[in-house]
């Protein structure tokens, strides 16, 4: 005779950093006869979101920043569903998806950001965005198509080879720094004058890398600038077209900079299912509990770059990073097992930053590390070393061994 056991059922939504690490954490340390685990992802596939810009570049493959969730899951003990999420209609405690629909006890929401466009006419339509394995390899291929009809054009058109970048956060400049690697290669392989080629980049702040170290900022823009960056600072980005970009370049004055690639890398906000859930957000996001609940949700978690976090000793959120994301997975998976153990007392959050380190290209970056600056190879191998600790904690060793990275430089 077979016991019905009423077990709880936990539904994660997106297996990215957050979503993927709570699955993880929770099939090590919750009893199958506790709960039902399910897992929902868009792909069959969990990628690297932090090596998007390589991938976009053309300086690493795009099967290189992704592995196969089947791969790190047990499936006796997380039910995985290859799915994308449409709504999520709290009050029935349902998710519908594009396939059917799921019912559940508690809710894990982490399926990431998207782009934020901040209303700017044209950028949905005509920029390109570091958001996915898709993004990623649309943006290679169109890079490579144009340098490829330049060479063949006999009128040639400048556009073609002008590459601008709207936004020098740490995403626009890891992707210069690949671009500064990848261009000279393409003007050898297409035969292309590389002092015909452009790459702009159009900053609104005062400065690249708004609020990071300036030393390491200076380092930065002038190892950029060596491989032919030019950059606009201080000039908003106001709209997009078919030929290129129109920027502010005074109080009332704007100038057009004609280009066949406009990859917009100005900043990320919460995604619109979020946002329709009934659920209180800012720009998408949710301001969550300090034990990483939405506000007034006893059974619903949200984490990662879904979740905005306020660091009280500024007052300002703290950004969206893998770094956090990651950290908020362990915190979310050790709530729910107190939650399903009918344990009262629920963990918070606190994040343990240990630094950032922005690559600028595979062989040179910049960090601030446990309050130490770093740059140049010794940078990017510490850089490496963060991007297969991500590995690591998702897939142990093995994971690492199969798709870490050792070459150093
Ligand atoms: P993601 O990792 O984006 O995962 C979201 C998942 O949800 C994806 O698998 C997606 O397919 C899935 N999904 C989305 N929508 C749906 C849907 N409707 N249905 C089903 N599934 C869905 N942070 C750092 O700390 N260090 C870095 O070095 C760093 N480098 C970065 C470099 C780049 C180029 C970029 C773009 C970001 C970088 N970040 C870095 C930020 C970091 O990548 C994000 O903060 C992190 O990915 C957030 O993790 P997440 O799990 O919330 O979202
Ligand atoms: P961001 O918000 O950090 O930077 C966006 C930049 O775009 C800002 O400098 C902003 O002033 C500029 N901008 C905004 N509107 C503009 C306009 N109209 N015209 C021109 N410039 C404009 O966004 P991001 O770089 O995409 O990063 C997103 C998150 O991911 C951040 O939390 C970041 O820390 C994290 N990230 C971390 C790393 C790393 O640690 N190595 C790498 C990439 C991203």
């Amino acid at each position: 005779m077979v016991l019905e056991v009423n077990k709880p059922k936990i539904v994660i939504l997106g297996a990215g950093y957050a979503g993927l690490t709570t699955a993880v954490r929770l099939q090590k340390n919750i009893g199958t006869n506790e709960a039902e685990i399910i897992l929902v992802n868009k792909n069959a596939y969990h990628y690297e979101t932090t090596w998007l810009h390589e991938a976009s570049a053309g300086t690493l493959h795009h099967d290189k920043v992704r592995y196969e969730i089947s791969g790190v899951i047990d499936r006796h003990k997380v039910s995985f569903i290859q799915d994308s999420v449409v709504e999520i209609k709290k009050e029935d405690k349902k998710v519908i998806l594009e396939k059917g629909e799921l019912s559940y006890d508690y809710l894990v929401i982490a399926i990431g950001a998207v782009p934020e466009t901040f209303g700017i006419k044209g950028l949905k339509e005509h920029a390109f965005s570091i958001t996915n394995v898709n993004t990623a390899r649309q943006i290679r291929e169109h890079i490579e198509y144009q340098f490829a009809t330049y060479a063949n054009e006999e009128e040639k058109k400048q556009e073609r080879i002008t590459i601008v970048v709207g936004g020098a956060g740490f995403t626009g400049i890891e992707f210069l720094g690949e671009l500064g690697n990848r261009i000279p290669e393409l003007c050898k392989e297409y035969d292309v004058d590389f002092n015909h080629v452009k790459i702009i980049c159009v900053e609104a702040a005062p400065t690249v890398l708004p609020g990071f170290d300036k030393e390491l900022v200076d380092y930065a823009v002038a190892t950029l600038q060596k491989k032919g960056v030019e950059f606009r600072i201080g000039q908003a980005i106001k709209e997009c077209t078919p030929e290129g970009i129109v920027v502010a370049v005074g109080e009332n004055e704007t100038e057009e900079i004609k280009s066949a690639t406009v990859v917009w890398a100005a900043g990320v906000r919460g995604s619109e299912i979020v946002e329709n859930s009934g659920i209180e957000t800012m720009r998408g996001r949710v301001k969550v509990n300090l034990d990483l609940r939405a506000p007034g949700e006893d059974n619903i978690f949200v984490i990662g770059d879904c979740a905005l976090l306020i660091n009280e000793e500024i007052n300002r959120p703290y950004p969206p990073t893998a770094q956090i994301a990651m950290q908020q997975a362990d915190t979310c998976a050790h709530n729910l097992i107190a939650l399903v153990r009918n344990e009262n007392k629920l963990a918070t959050f606190e994040p343990d930053l240990k630094g950032s380190v922005c690559s600028l290209g595979h062989d040179d970056a910049i960090g601030l590390v446990f309050g130490k600056k770093i740059v140049g190879t010794k940078a990017s191998f510490m850089k490496k070393m963060v991007d297969n600790r991500a590995l690591y904690l998702i897939g142990g060793p093995q994971l690492v061994l199969k798709k870490g990275k050792f070459k150093v430089l």
